[in-house]
């Protein structure tokens, strides 16, 4: 591959997890990608769509199982010098100090200790962490503390910084202050990096610090869209062009595949099969997103952005619910609208005996696993399974702890619909009267 101004490119990268049980499962189908010079990409997508293997594979912390990443044209095999990562949480040690977690990431590198030393205190002070250098992590905040993760990572000057959603631990304030902070020194050449790829699952924030959002779609996760970003700096999230970008993102990221309007049941059925991940969507979260959506000032269509807005909804609580209210087919989304269905309707106007059937019918018609479950039980002599049943056909398409949440979500909607009964302490589904 030559080196043409691309950073990181990937081809064809598949990754497939194996387990001693399990056949492989893949998690990222073909993926085709490269992170230009000059560039922050951000990454988008529903959790599980494999975007933090996607960094892992690039940061040749994990091989793929097929294709390849070449960094600055060269096969990345083993971690690549030059590449450093920011996590969501960091893992410091207790027993060190800022100065001496920060320091660690260049021991490894074999760097001279005088050396290391100023270039850790420059990498502290550029992050805003001046005055912290000999205090221990337990005396730090959390937002202190996501410095420190950012000052190790930067004191390496990494040529490609990986972050995997590195302002979602934090509270909405010091999020921002920290984005900006590093967005700042990104803007004014003060990091000698040269490409930044963001994961995110804040709309906002991709739009704001992107030049490019691709979309990641789940099982198997792979590029579902790429959306350039082409605005000037400082961006103004209030400003009409960056919400129309917004409403861009939310418009894709809200749409079930298969479930665009006027295509319902024509991939629909392809797309959510028995094993779909089922978007872990509490009833009463449910039901209060549709009741607000059916009443003023909506009455029956909202703007998704500012739904979340006036709701004080988290994105990715709203992909999840949204998902939901489209897989049951209560709602659907277009170009960052949601509204309801006339199905959705009738059972905003209906009383909790009638939404409970309505609700029953669209599960039995709408979410293969709840139709599944119910032919197993009508079948079964005593109109009982146990749970292990549904959790090991799951098991063939999600990991274990996915298997558990899918199951949890569906038994928590069954129970609502009275479709099912579940006794939680022998594991049992049933069809007794449930109560
Ligand atoms: P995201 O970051 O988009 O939430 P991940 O890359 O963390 O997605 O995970 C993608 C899928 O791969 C998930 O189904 C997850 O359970 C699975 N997965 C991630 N890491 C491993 C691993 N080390 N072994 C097995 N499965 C894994
Ligand atoms: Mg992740």
């Amino acid at each position: 591959m030559p080196d043409d101004g691309r950073l990181i490119c990937a081809e064809k990268v598949c990754k497939t997890y194996q387990t001693a049980e399990t056949p492989g499962r893949l998690v990222l189908d073909h993926v085709d990608f490269s992170l230009h010079e000059g560039e922050i990409v951000a990454i988008l997508g529903k959790s599980g769509s494999g975007k933090s293997t996607f960094l892992r594979v690039l940061a040749g912390l994990t091989p793929p199982t097929e294709g390849r990443v070449a960094y600055r044209g060269h096969t990345v095999e083993g971690p690549a010098h030059g590449i450093a990562m920011v996590f969501q949480t960091f893992a410091l040690f207790p027993w060190l100090t800022v100065l001496g977690n920060v320091e660690l990431g260049l021991e490894a590198q074999g760097v001279p200790r005088a050396e290391r030393r100023q270039r850790a205190l420059k990498a502290i002070d550029l992050i805003g962490l001046d005055g912290f250098e000999s205090a221990y992590p337990k005396e730090l905040s959390g937002g202190m503390r996501q410095r420190v993760g950012f000052a190790r990572a930067l004191v390496v000057n990494p040529d490609v910084l990986l972050l995997d959603e590195p302002f979602s631990a934090l509270d909405v304030l010091t999020a921002e202050t920290l984005r900006g902070d590093m967005l700042d020194l990104w803007l004014e050449r003060r990091v000698p990096t040269k490409g930044i790829i963001l994961v995110s699952h804040n709309i906002e924030e991709a739009v704001e610090v992107a030049d490019r959002i691709i979309i990641f779609g789940s099982d198997p996760g792979h590029i579902r869209a790429e959306i350039p970003v082409s605005l000037p700096r400082p961006r103004d999230v209030t400003s009409p062009r960056v919400q129309q970008i917004v409403d861009e993102v939310y418009a894709i990221l809200t749409t079930v595949p298969g479930r665009e309007p006027g295509r319902r049941g024509l991939r629909g059925v392809e797309t959510v099969g028995v094993g779909y991940r089922l978007p872990a969507a509490s009833i009463q979260q449910l039901v209060g997103l549709l009741d607000a959506i059916s009443a003023p000032p909506y009455s029956g269509r909202a703007d998704l952005p500012h739904l979340v807005e006036s709701e004080h909804i988290e994105d990715e609580a709203l992909f999840v619910l949204v998902e939901a209210l489209q897989l049951l087919g209560f709602a659907q989304v277009a170009g960052g609208d949601i509204w309801a269905t006339p199905v959705g309707r009738a059972f905003a106007e209906a009383d909790l005996q009638t939404r409970k059937q309505i609700f029953a019918d669209q599960l039995r018609r709408s979410i293969p696993l709840a139709a599944h479950i119910r032919k197993v039980l009508d079948e079964r002599p005593g109109h009982s399974a146990p749970e292990a049943r549904f959790l090991a056909e799951l098991e063939d398409h999600l990991s274990e702890e996915e298997a558990h949440e899918v199951l949890e979500t569906m038994i928590n909607w069954g129970r609502y619909a009275e479709l099912f009964a579940y006794d939680y302490d022998r594991g049992v589904l049933s069809l007794e009267n449930p109560t």
